[in-house]
């Protein structure tokens, strides 16, 4: 890692990519990944469009210094029909983030004024007045644009794109960030898959996963914020988090049509693609263990419900080693990796018979097969391009 480097430009040929820095050094890598935000240099230099609309100025932002509040709390203020502000102090620095939404001062043809700190003054006074609250510094100020924009490819050649660099949208709902680290989370184990030597299509599915979570996003923040800005406006609710979307925290978003998901059994739990869930149960040893504690790590997990699992399971510790961890569950007495005391797990997982889960590395279900199938999980490597055939 270099720290304080910035990529001026880069080359790809059909082998590799060829980064060169604002230092003047040369960088050559398999792959380039353009995580470097919504003005992003590598979205521009591959000539991927931005689509969607960008909107008028419409939030005051900086870092700034305050007399008159203790710094033990976020404090936030709305003003019917006036605006929004909030102060949130950094730990053990003397600074506070300001964040404001100053409706009164929307101008006719819309946008906000320059930032400067007598105006920032005059935005605390207008919304927070009549507390002694003073704004003395500020570091730096700034005004946000409300952009709602995606790239229309997530991937072009050995050039991918993660987080704002590919797509943009309003902070009702706080999920920037979070749509950031799941395509981060969705694209790292396939790429360190991919440099260890499985097919290369297997980057493919990154675009076909990550590009409709990308476009939800859009959608429900924009949509939010909409809610939030009229009732503000019309005078309804002042509670901010009336912009969160239903499934806010994205727990429900799986990728149920992705070429990587195949159901190959009749059971009524969560179907691949679904996100994996948890359960309580005990280790061999009677210690608690969750389930999740079984998929931690960057291998695909393989649970067998059931004693006719044994098969697929000895393969997957054999044939599939370290792509394919296998973990046996069952009943008390059953002598399995996880003992299912109370069958928080069957229930969890929707086993009615003897079933193989094969969980990918970033905790969705991959494939479901009936547990005698000796060929399920082979063939389904094959097909997705994960057996090391390169
Ligand atoms: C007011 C506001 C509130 C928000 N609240 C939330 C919230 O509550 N929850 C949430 O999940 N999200 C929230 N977000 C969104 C969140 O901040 C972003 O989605 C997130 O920071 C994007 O992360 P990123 O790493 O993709 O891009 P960035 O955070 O923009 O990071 C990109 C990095 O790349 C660097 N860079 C740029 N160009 C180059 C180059 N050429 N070479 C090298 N480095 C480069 C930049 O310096 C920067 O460090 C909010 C956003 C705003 C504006």
């Amino acid at each position: 890692m270099e720290l304080a480097a910035g990529l001026a430009g880069f080359s790809q040929s059909a082998n590799g990519v060829h980064a060169v820095l604002d230092t003047g050094e040369r960088v050559a890598a398999r792959y380039l990944v353009g995580c470097d935000g919504g003005r992003s240099t590598v979205r521009k230099a591959l000539g991927v469009r931005f689509e969607g609309e960008s909107g008028e100025r419409a939030m005051l932002l900086g870092d700034v210094e305050v007399d008159g509040l203790e710094p033990d709390a976020w404090y936030q203020w709305t003003v019917r029909r006036r605006g929004f502000q909030a102060l949130c102090p950094f730990r053990h620095e003397r600074s506070w983030q300001l964040q404001a939404v100053p409706f009164g001062d929307f101008g006719a043809e819309g946008g906000l004024p320059e930032p400067s700190l007598p105006y920032f003054r005059r935005i605390v006074d207008d919304l927070a007045g009549g507390h002694g609250i003073r704004l003395t510094k500020a570091s730096w100020l700034s005004t946000y644009r409300v952009n709602v924009r995606m790239a229309d490819r997530f991937k072009v050649g050995r050039v991918l794109l993660a987080g704002d660099a590919a797509h943009v949208h309003p902070p009702a709902g706080g999920l920037g960030m979070n749509t950031g680290i799941q395509d981060a989370y969705n694209l790292g184990w396939k790429l360190a898959m991919v440099c260890s030597g499985v097919r290369e299509s297997l980057l493919d599915s990154y675009q076909e996963e990550r590009l409709p979570v990308a476009s939800w996003t859009l959608g429900v923040s924009a949509e939010g914020l909409r809610r939030v800005a009229e009732r503000f406006v019309n005078g309804g609710s002042t509670d901010i988090a009336d912009g969160a979307p239903p499934d806010g925290q994205q727990l429900e978003l799986g990728y149920p049509a992705s070429s990587l998901s195949v159901d190959g059994d009749a059971g009524n739990g969560p179907r691949a693609g679904d996100r994996a869930p948890d359960a309580p149960c005990v280790d061999s040893s009677g210690t608690p263990r969750r389930l999740f504690d079984a998929l931690r790590g960057s291998h695909f997990t393989l649970l067998g419900f059931g004693e006719s699992c044994a098969g697929p399971l000895q393969d997957a510790g054999t044939v599939h080693r370290g792509l394919i961890k296998p973990v046996s569950v069952g009943a008390p007495g059953s002598g399995a990796d996880l003992v299912d005391v109370e069958g928080h797990a069957r229930t969890a997982y929707g086993v009615t018979g003897d079933t193989l889960v094969l969980v990918r590395p970033d905790g969705y279900l991959a494939l479901r097969a009936p547990g005698g199938s000796r060929t399920a999980v082979r063939d389904y490597l094959d097909r997705v391009g994960v057996s090391r055939s390169a």
